[in-house]
């Protein structure tokens, strides 16, 4: 309730000052990422929420019309962000709009979310454009962390045996003087319970489905290609943006899970479970790789990967660039997701300098003190090659036309949401990216990624008024994207006293609720 109130009064403060009908940038540098120029001297109009005119000295009649003057800065579309974690925590939404970012994507959805991109669009809830995916769709081997496996094995069994135990009961009371008297009693009354076992779990195998966690949680587990077939049309009816499979799955569930997704018409991101091939990917139409690092498995030429130890050793990556080009030409894009890694390598040199980042402020003490404990991985957990051959990988799919699509994969662990796309960018150019194709993966590219190019990542006439004014070019250096003098936010202007308020409310708001925020928790 406190939150509730907390946002609604920043909402207010936010939004309130700011009403008008619409309002005209002036004389701004304009990087409108329809194509790689600079179009000097812009006026762009934006009126209702969208872009309505876009020329060289526009005039506006009602006085209601506001003038921001774009003198010696630089407009773009806002920025995206198109892989993160929210785990239940609405702060990292602010955190988003104060980096100028007006596009995000959930990569584990739950039905909470899907609640405040409703109050989003509606107005109710401060917060950047949210694309939701359904939870993480694993099987059920992926529980073993949690559930032990002779848990799993007395659930599964309880359901057959107690209804067996039930129905031989109930059949031995109505037919006991028939059984009595029959001539073939001792076969019967074997035989009759052994039969009962056999229908009831064939019975439970067909139509009883696994333990799901699907509704409340941000993964969902199942055993049956049935069952996943099920959950796909679930999520799609829920109103999830795409489907996830994730990295345990067996391969017969990850086609069953193409083949629905496919029929139903909803679009496929996520990993490529260790079983399965590059084959099945473009083979069974998957729409996108949520990690550069996915193709990782492939390296290890018939190793049975475990999960921990990593066998560089055997890697060979001669065939990188013929996989990457197949997935060109299937028209696969892939999410880059390469901050999340730099941040383990980042750590083992020198921990207690990457806690020095100005911006771990806006996290919570608490959960700051998860991410020194949690968030560490030793040189055995993430060598330096296994980075290296994430860069690797990054450097073909580049090399190769591969979409890549900016996603930081953010998730309160060692990093702060919306900071991280800065530095995702930053990363990308840093590894052979122009600055205008690290902006496109960011804007257009991530766009086209949720099937939305007609409606933003671009500056049109005619698409949402998502638009991020710089202080700096960000073609002549990429860290020029942290230089935001406004944003505009479907349609709402923020300058730059209205962004630092945000910030600022947000470090009292996690100082006052101190609190964990975790993937485990
Ligand atoms: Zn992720």
């Amino acid at each position: 309730m406190k939150n509730t109130l907390f946002f609604i009064l920043l909402f207010i403060s936010v939004f309130g000052i700011k009403a008008q009908e619409g309002f005209l940038i002036r004389n701004v540098s304009l990087i409108s990422m329809e194509e790689d120029t600079i179009v000097a001297n812009s006026d762009v109009l934006i009126s209702n929420g969208r872009i309505k005119q876009i020329g060289k000295g526009l005039q506006t009649d009602g006085s209601k019309v506001m003038i921001i003057d774009g003198t010696n800065k630089y407009l773009m579309p806002g920025l995206a962000d198109m892989h993160l974690h929210l785990w239940g925590d609405s702060t990292a939404l602010r955190l988003y709009i104060a980096n100028g970012v007006t596009s995000i994507k959930s990569m584990s959805g739950k039905p909470e979310y899907l609640k405040w991109k409703e109050q989003i669009q509606s107005g109710n809830r401060l917060g950047p454009q949210l694309y939701v995916s359904g939870p993480l769709m694993n099987d059920i081997s992926f529980l073993q962390r949690y559930v032990p496996l002779p848990v799993k094995f007395i659930f599964f069994w309880f359901h057959i045996l107690v209804f067996s135990i039930i129905i031989y009961t109930i059949l031995r009371i109505v037919f006991r003087k028939k059984i009595k008297n029959h001539p073939k009693r001792l076969l019967i009354e074997l035989g009759l319970p052994l039969m009962i076992l056999l229908i009831v779990y064939v019975i439970e195998y067909c139509f009883v489905p696994s333990i799901q966690v699907a509704a409340e949680g941000e993964v969902c587990v199942f055993s049956r290609d049935w069952e996943v077939r099920k959950l796909v049309s679930k999520q799609k009816e829920i109103g999830y943006n795409s489907i996830k499979p994730y990295t345990s799955m067996r391969r017969s569930q990850f086609v069953t899970l193409l083949d629905e997704a496919n029929r139903q018409k909803i679009s496929v991101v996520g990993h490529i479970p260790s079983r399965v091939s590059v084959d099945d990917v473009i083979k069974h139409k998957m729409t996108g790789i949520a990690h550069v690092e996915e193709l990782r498995y492939h390296f290890y030429n018939g190793y049975d990967f475990s999960g921990n130890a990593i066998p560089f050793d055997i890697i060979d990556t001669t065939g990188l660039d013929n996989i990457t080009k197949r997935l060109q030409k299937a028209g696969i894009f892939v999410t880059s997701a390469i901050v999340v890694c730099k941040d383990y390598i980042d750590r083992q040199k020198n921990d207690s300098n990457f806690f020095s980042k100005p911006e771990f402020k806006y996290v919570p003490t608490k959960t700051l003190e998860l991410y020194k404990k949690q968030g560490f991985l030793t040189k055995e957990q993430y060598p330096e090659k296994e980075y290296w051959l994430l860069v690797t990988m990054l450097k073909s799919y580049h090399k190769n036309g591969v979409m890549i699509v900016l996603g930081t994969d953010s998730q309160w662990k060692n990093d702060v949401h919306g900071f991280t796309v800065h530095e995702e960018l930053q990363l990308l150019v840093d590894n052979g990216f122009s600055n205008y194709e690290a902006l496109e993966a960011s804007t257009k590219n991530a766009a086209i990624s949720v099937n939305a190019i007609k409606d933003w990542g671009t500056i049109k006439e005619g698409k949402r008024a998502d638009l991020l004014l710089l202080d700096k070019n960000p073609l002549e250096n990429i860290n020029n994207t942290r230089a935001i003098a406004g944003l505009c936010l479907n349609g709402k202007w923020f300058d730059r006293t209205s962004l630092d308020r945000i910030l600022v409310d947000l470090m009292d708001y996690q100082i006052k609720n101190d609190r964990e925020i975790s993937p485990s928790k």
